[in-house]
């Protein structure tokens, strides 16, 4: 009767081991079976009241039981732990072969991306690049460009003056200056750099930006010339041909001067929030250069003359990439400059 009921109990305990679902099933199974409480537990007390020889018969059966299911249950847990490592390898896997994270990379700034850019392009179109002090005297910052000593530009408002009579150039024009003095005509020559005004800061003021001007001196430039490098210019920045409009403008060291409006790239001229429904983008001042600027650099202007253009390169790189607080060009801030 006891045979039949130790077969009985061991086969029920091999299949709850052997269909256990998880960890906590698997213990339940071996609890039940050879845990303190556990049915082969049970038939050992039961062993006392037996003779000596039904003693030995049913140790032999409840031993051979126990080694069987503990060997079931190893073999289990054996299985279970290689799945979960399995499970792992394939969850965790890595590839060693993958180059290293190493340092971020960086680029350019916008604005020196654009200013490199125009460089390469007026250097292609026969123009020196050339640099000059950002710390400047008052007659190549001025008086060689022709600014009348009354002028406002001139006013503290305006300019950082420095003690000594020197200031912080307000235009890369004095560049324009130096280098007609050092090379005489004839000259195509860019000056990029950083220009300062005594402005407060808004979302399209700074007392830092860029500019970029540039100038040619030959016999009988006109204004059909300075309209061919405009257009050239424009359609380099903008990757199309741009539809340009020249309006008389005031400006000291040209004459005559003119502002330069480029027709509306949103709207195509039709009108727009952008254009202020005109149709047109108000986008560099430009000229002939004014005789008195070349004879103050020592150019005979009866023999030489040429024009003269300004570009905002600050500017130019809000409009290129729609960004709408000049603020954030020097804010130095991460965030805004990875997103060039
Ligand atoms: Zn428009």
């Amino acid at each position: 009767m006891l045979d039949g009921s130790i077969e009985e109990l061991e086969s029920r305990s091999l299949a709850r081991i052997a269909a256990a679902a998880d960890a906590a099933e698997l213990e339940s199974a071996r609890v039940e079976a050879l845990g303190r409480k556990g049915w082969l537990g049970q038939f050992s007390k039961e062993m006392g009241r037996l003779s000596p020889e039904e003693r030995k018969r049913l140790g032999q059966l409840l031993n051979g039981a126990r080694e069987r299911l503990e060997a079931a249950l190893e073999a289990r847990q054996r299985q279970d732990a290689a799945a979960a490592l399995e499970a792992r390898l394939a969850g965790e896997w890595l590839d060693v072969t993958l180059p290293a994270p190493g340092p971020r990379r960086g680029h350019l700034h916008p604005i020196t991306r654009i200013q490199r850019e125009l460089e390469a392009l007026f250097s292609s179109l026969g123009f020196a690049v050339l640099d000059g002090p950002e710390v400047e005297t008052e007659y190549h910052n001025f008086d060689a460009l022709n600014i009348p000593r009354d002028h406002p530009a001139r006013d503290m408002q305006d300019t950082f003056w420095l003690e000594g009579g020197n200031l912080l150039r307000t235009h890369t024009s004095p560049v324009q200056v130096r280098g007609m003095e050092r090379l005489g005509p004839p000259l195509r020559m860019i000056a990029p750099g950083r220009a300062f005004r005594n402005e407060s800061v808004d979302a399209s003021h700074e007392h830092t930006f860029y500019q970029l001007e540039g100038m040619m001196v030959d016999r009988e430039v006109s204004v059909a010339h300075l309209l061919y490098f405009m257009k050239t210019l424009l359609a380099a920045i903008f990757g199309r041909e741009v539809t340009v409009r020249l309006r008389p403008g005031y400006f000291p060291f040209v004459e005559p001067g003119f502002e330069l409006d480029v027709q509306c790239l949103i709207c195509g001229g039709v009108g727009c929030a952008v254009c202020k429904q005109s149709g047109w983008v108000e986008l560099l001042p430009c000229g002939l250069v004014n005789p008195n600027v070349l004879r103050m650099s020592g150019i005979d202007p009866e023999q030489w003359n040429g024009f003269a253009f300004g570009l905002g390169l600050t500017r130019l790189a809000m409009m290129r990439y729609g960004i709408d607080d000049i603020r954030h060009l020097q804010g130095g801030d991460l965030r805004f400059l990875e997103q060039f």
